[in-house]
């Protein structure tokens, strides 16, 4: 393949979105007119055990549903492609195979999230890593900014919603590692960012407020495409598109908030090609290890038969892309 990075298409969107058909504040034509105020040009919305969105071009935007299963206290399923709506009470085993029945594919959601955080919101976790999920949603906005977010006084309440994105910091250490862990043993392990946006209104301490709205979520973290061709223009084509290049792992992960641009990453021949368009660290991941890291802007670096590799790109020591596995 001969390639220039002017021949190149992005084709950003979001996942893991909630609307009124759940505990979202939003319905679709908000959503999407955020979506397109953000740039994007699909949504995935994924409710709470609820696929009664309908799907369509709406404002312009490719809206696909999905659903996220979820039991009370845990193991939360981001499911892609059913056909029916799957009930959370099974237990986890069988939603992952519920899922692969249906024909469908799905991502373990915010799967470590912190059992130490300093407020109330209690962590919802995977808690059976023996049950092996097809993806794992490795960065998700809104439980990072959970996590991370301390309610123990006023001044740290303010710092957290009027500096989100300071106090975000990256995926779970412990879910790269279980990402790794099972890339060694399974050809294909997914990965996806998810937003989890919600709108939440609040009237606590200030005015009220929609806290997080929908075009805010979208100007942070997302999936993007980096495609030959163009668009196809029909909704079952953009639909069957986006799903089979999730399935096949082709999405880059970003977190817009830290700098808003589209990195090119691609193939050509047996050497990979990242261009950053600004210096940053980036690093290559094989079997859990780094094997390489450089702070450029532009790299060439030749891939091997038979290894999976994976890229993580840090800008001022601030995490800020992830690449599912590559290979030759
Ligand atoms: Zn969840
Ligand atoms: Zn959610």
């Amino acid at each position: 393949m001969n390639t220039t990075a002017s021949q190149f298409h992005i084709f950003p969107g979001a996942v893991h979105i909630h609307t009124t058909f759940s505990d979202g504040t939003g319905n679709i034509d908000q959503i999407t007119k955020a979506a397109k105020k953000a740039g994007l040009k699909w949504v995935i919305i994924t409710d709470h055990n609820n696929t009664d969105i309908e799907e369509g071009f709406y404002n312009g935007i490719c809206v696909i549903k999905g659903e996220e299963i979820s039991p009370e206290a845990s193991d939360h399923y981001i499911a892609l492609d059913i056909k029916n709506t799957i009930i959370p009470d099974k237990g986890i085993k069988n939603s992952v195979h519920e899922v692969r029945n249906q024909g469908g594919f799905g991502y373990a959601a915010h799967p470590d999230e912190s059992d130490t955080r300093k407020n109330n919101a209690s962590p919802i976790c995977w808690t059976d890593k023996s049950v092996i999920p097809d993806g794992i949603e490795i960065w998700n906005w809104f439980s990072d900014w959970a996590d991370n977010y301390d309610s123990s006084n006023i001044f740290k309440i303010a710092y957290a919603y009027f500096f989100k994105h300071k106090i975000i910091k990256g995926p779970h250490t412990e879910t790269l590692k279980w990402w790794d862990d099972l890339s060694k043993v399974y050809p294909c392990i997914l990965a996806i960012g998810g937003v989890d946006a919600h709108a939440l209104k609040i009237s606590k301490y200030l005015i009220p407020v929609t806290i997080f709205p929908y075009k805010d979520m979208f100007n942070t973290i997302v999936n993007y495409f980096i495609l030959e061709e163009s668009v196809p223009e029909s909704f079952e084509e953009q639909k069957n598109l986006i799903l089979n290049l999730l399935k096949r792992g082709k999405n880059i992960i970003i977190n817009r908030a830290v700098k808003n641009i589209y990195p090119l990453i691609y193939k050509n021949d047996n050497y990979l090609t990242v261009k950053l368009f600004c210096r940053a660290e980036i690093r290559i991941i094989h079997n859990g290890d780094i094997i390489f890291q450089k702070r450029t802007d532009n790299l060439s670096y030749e891939l091997e038969p038979d290894k999976k590799y994976r890229i993580e790109i840090y800008l001022n020591n601030t995490s800020w892309l992830y690449t599912n596995f590559i290979s030759l």
